[in-house]
């Protein structure tokens, strides 16, 4: 997949910028709050329902503004698309080709791009919820139908819990039948793809770390020991049943999928309390590795790289392995630093500069 051209106004401290990305490596340089990772941003918002940094939509545009606007000619398998969305306070809109989409649906797989940033450092150290919408969005990123599953979920899950706090819990068996049937969905699909990218982490944590360390991704769902949908149905009803007493005092679900967490463990110790912040670096990077590489087996092309505040988040050593990777592979990349550095030039041949100041770009070559 590749972005031929994107243009943004009015997005964030971004007033008008258009640019023709390079195919391969592009370097976004300035100063710290010139809007690099607002262009990563905009960029990323083009193919994703949300962004990476927010979920409300007023922070996108331009303070004074009323609308922002991204637009973007992608390139896949052959065909180019036509990808516009604007944002206002109040909602979005995004178009294909002229027309308008209604559903997160048909722009899902238009354009694939996976983050690395400060934050998802961030997140082996926080609580499970942020691993959680971690993975909620990884596996719907590969897979359509999880966005569904995911949403039924929620629904029947908030059916459920105004249930529990109400007086009158009539029918409170059927919406639990309903909420184990639903989670058995999510949960069937959350195993199947951390399966698939445990079996990759390995060899892309050693890639960027070194050999000698062992890396693995654990999700254990509560009260769940089976893999199969209809098996997980059971166990999740079961355990819905054995916490019906404590949900009841609580007024809420107080178990489930919507509970979960997902597992780090380097050396065979929880990463999050054991590993050094170099190792939690590497291993997150690893994660986004063998997600794009999942990414690209699903869809036969590989996902645009956003690498943001590369300079702060890797050691050169770890940059070097990380570089040397990526020139072996066709993907369109976009890094961005603090400095135009002579290394990381060196290290990515043909590399589009680009340099950020005050929201504007400017082109300084190849
Ligand atoms: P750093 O190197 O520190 O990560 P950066 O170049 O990535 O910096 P960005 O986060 O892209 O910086 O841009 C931050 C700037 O954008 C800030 O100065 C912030 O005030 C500004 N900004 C964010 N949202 C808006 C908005 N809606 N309207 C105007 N400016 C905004
Ligand atoms: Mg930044």
């Amino acid at each position: 997949m590749r972005l031929c051209s994107v243009a943004v106004s009015d997005f964030r401290n971004v007033c008008s910028v258009h640019i023709e990305p390079g195919n391969r490596f592009n370097l976004l340089y300035g100063l710290n709050g010139q809007g690099k990772t607002n262009l990563l941003e905009a960029i990323y918002l083009l193919g994703n329902p949300r962004s990476f940094r927010t979920s409300r939509l007023p922070e996108l545009v331009r303070h004074g503004e009323r609308q922002a606007q991204i637009q973007g000619t992608v390139e896949s398998g052959g065909i180019q698309n036509q990808l516009r969305l604007l944002v206002e306070a109040g909602g979005r809109k995004v178009e294909i080709d002229g027309k308008t989409v209604y559903k997160a649906s048909e722009l899902h797989g238009k354009l694939n791009a996976v983050v690395f940033s400060p934050d998802d450092t961030g997140m082996v150290r926080m609580g499970p919820e942020s691993r959680r919408r971690y993975l909620d969005r990884a596996v719907y990123m590969g897979d359509i139908g999880y966005l569904h599953s995911w949403h039924s979920y929620q629904r029947i899950l908030k059916q459920r819990n105004h249930l529990l706090k109400s007086s009158d819990r009539t029918g409170l068996d059927i919406w639990t039948e309903k909420l184990a049937e639903t989670g058995a969905e999510v949960v069937e699909r959350r195993l199947k793809y951390v399966a698939v990218l445990d079996g990759k982490l390995q060899k892309y944590y050693a890639t960027i770390a070194g050999d000698g360390e062992t890396s693995r991704l654990s999700y254990n769902p509560e009260g769940v020991q089976t893999t199969e949908r209809t098996m997980i149905r059971e166990e999740l009803l079961e355990l819905f049943k054995r916490h019906q007493r404590s949900d009841e005092r609580y007024g809420t679900t107080t178990t489930g999928p919507h509970r979960d967490d997902l597992t780090f463990v380097l050396n065979e110790r929880p990463l999050k309390a054991f590993g050094s912040q170099g190792q939690q670096k590497s291993f997150v990077l690893a994660l986004k590795m063998a997600e794009m590489d999942n990414l690209q087996e699903t869809f036969g092309e590989a996902p645009l790289l956003l690498l943001d505040d590369m300079s702060s988040e890797l050691d050169a050593r770890r940059n070097h392995n990380l570089m040397e990777f990526l020139t072996t592979r066709e993907i369109q990349v976009f890094i961005t630093t603090t400095e135009r550095s002579p290394a990381l030039l060196e290290a990515a041949p043909h590399c589009a500069v680009f340099r950020v100041e005050g929201g504007n770009l400017t082109f300084e070559g190849n």
